[in-house]
């Protein structure tokens, strides 16, 4: 991989004025803000702004709705040969993968990530999520109903219209093509309103998007505040469907949304705090280590499936610790653009002091602080925090309770497996769980009585584009990647035909 060096040189080339695209992209146009409202988008490493972005309220998003209806109703995608859809989302995939390195860039600096992150894992992984759905969308095929003689019924799949996909600033590219790739694939026009943290992937894919051949109107890309551009959306009584990926809260406004206008439907992927057993018996004391702090601390915390509650059991506690604060030691944060780190920073400040608010709460709560707590890096100007592991009496406490969505790792004892899985499931959130045995036994018996949408036995957050990704209780509904997303953005159509 490249050196410090050179993605820095390389952030300045793409952050220039010229080539930054900071407008929304409506109708296949750049355009400001109706009313020439922008918003600032900061570098977390250094707290400095990289650029102002077009803040669009309810007359854009009108226009964008109106656009992709327009384009919908049209039918130059929407009723496009499926196999000419595959073609243009494997030159999109294609394209993606062509400027992997400017787009790594882009979102490190946009939202703080690891380089080494953006550019091996995100940006590899936006690009097989086009080619993966491009791929399948010519290979569906519909049904005909075993009903009687003299009448054909056939069940068909439609695309359920305009689409809006409203998207956190974690993986602010791969959340957004979870979402577009699907909707996109299945014939839907596609409305995005990227997190305002980290706006400025989702507007170069919208340049990609046009260059791959997808007609205007199509692809829409609104920037803009949750309150404002997000409302909107999910109020909007011509969107069809709102696929959203975010924080619990948000969520339930946007149930109220569909509520208050068209019943459209809502697609959740929400919040979490999931737990992460480790047994007695497990295999690999310190793989489990490993994947515990990976878990925890990759993308500083910030992640819905992170393994933020560990359960370790009596009789390999001290063992298991002393290998876990090694690993959890050894992951520092340091400058996003810098191949070595492992860490970055914060997204922002309000989230910096957010997070730290929770290490207070653990102190004052009596969790004893078993490694870092501390904001470092103070002179970059930007938002660090140390890896944080405590160490917590009760189930009660908030750091046990609350999901963070930073660098804090909260462990309980255990001594016996129905304890572990009580305290597991005693969460309104249910996204992804963990458990290391190497009792295969126990290992089922566990898995299935885990509340969650995903389960890692001996491993933990490993998945590809193949298998569905989405949560139970209060961490949402329906699912991403899989075949099992297209159902979110297709209907089933029954058609009835009397042959009599
Ligand atoms: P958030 O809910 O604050 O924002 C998510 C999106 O919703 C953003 O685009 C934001 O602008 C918009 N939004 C905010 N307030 C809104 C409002 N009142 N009306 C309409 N839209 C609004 O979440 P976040 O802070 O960006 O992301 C962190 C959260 O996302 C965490 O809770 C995390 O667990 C969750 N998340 C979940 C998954 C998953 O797949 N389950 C994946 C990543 C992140």
């Amino acid at each position: 991989m490249q050196d410090l060096a050179y993605w820095q040189a390389m952030a300045e080339k793409v952050t220039a004025k010229a080539s930054l695209r900071n407008q929304a992209y409506i109708d296949g146009c750049w355009t400001d803000a109706a009313d020439g409202a922008t918003f600032q988008t900061v570098n977390p490493a250094t707290g400095k702004v990289i650029a102002a972005v077009a803040a669009c309220g309810p007359t854009d998003v009108d226009r964008a709705v109106a656009a992709a209806r327009r384009a919908f109703e049209q039918g130059a995608w929407s009723r496009l040969p499926r196999n000419e859809r595959k073609a243009t989302l494997l030159r999109l995939a294609a394209l993606i993968d062509a400027h992997r390195e400017e787009l790594a860039v882009l979102e490190t600096i946009d939202m703080g990530k690891p380089i080494r992150e953006t550019f091996g894992y995100d940006m590899a992984e936006a690009a097989r999520t086009y080619a993966w759905y491009g791929e399948a969308i010519d290979k569906i095929y519909d049904e005909i109903a075993p009903t009687a003689p003299g009448v054909l019924a056939t069940i068909t799949r439609e695309p359920v219209g305009v689409v809006a996909a409203v998207v956190p600033w974690n993986y602010p590219l791969l959340m957004a093509s979870w979402k577009v790739a699907p909707a996109l694939a299945a014939g839907n026009s596609v409305v995005l309103k990227p997190a305002e943290q980290s706006p400025l992937t989702a507007l170069r894919l919208a340049e990609l998007a046009e260059q791959a051949g997808i007609p205007a109107g199509v692809f829409n890309v609104v920037p803009g505040l949750g309150a404002a551009a997000g409302q909107a959306l999910g109020l909007h009584p011509d969107v069809d469907c709102v696929a959203f990926t975010g924080s619990t809260a948000t969520g339930k406004r946007f149930l109220q949304y569909a509520g208050q206008s068209n019943l459209k439907r809502v697609w959740l992927e929400c919040g979490g705090k999931s737990p992460h057993i480790i047994f007695d018996d497990c295999p690999d004391l310190d793989r489990a280590a490993q994947a515990a702090a990976i878990g925890i601390f990759s993308n500083q915390g910030e992640i819905c499936i992170a393994g933020s509650r560990l359960y370790v059991q009596d009789g390999i506690y001290d063992r298991f610790m002393g290998r876990l604060e090694a690993y959890a030691a050894a992951m520092q944060p340091g400058d996003p653009l810098d191949p070595a780190s492992a860490m970055g920073a914060i997204v922002d400040a309000a989230q910096l002091d957010r997070v730290l608010s929770f290490v207070q709460a653990g102190k004052d709560e009596g969790a004893g602080l078993r490694l870092g707590g501390e904001q470092v890096r103070r002179d970059s100007g930007g938002f660090y925090l140390q890896p944080t592991i405590f160490e917590c009496p009760s189930q009660a406490l908030k750091i046990v309770r609350e999901e963070i969505f930073g660098p804090v790792l909260a462990v309980t004892r255990f001594h016996a497996e129905d304890e572990a899985v009580r305290m597991a499931n005693d969460s309104p959130y249910g996204l992804g769980a963990g458990l290391w045995t190497a009792n295969l036994a126990r290992a089922h018996r566990v898995s299935q009585r885990l509340q969650a949408g995903l389960v890692w036995v001996n491993c933990y957050m490993d998945g590809d584009v193949t298998v569905p990704f989405g949560g139970v209780k209060q961490s949402g509904s329906g699912r991403d990647k899989s075949l099992h997303a297209l159902d979110k953005y297709t209907d089933l159509k029954t058609t009835w035909i009397n042959l009599t």
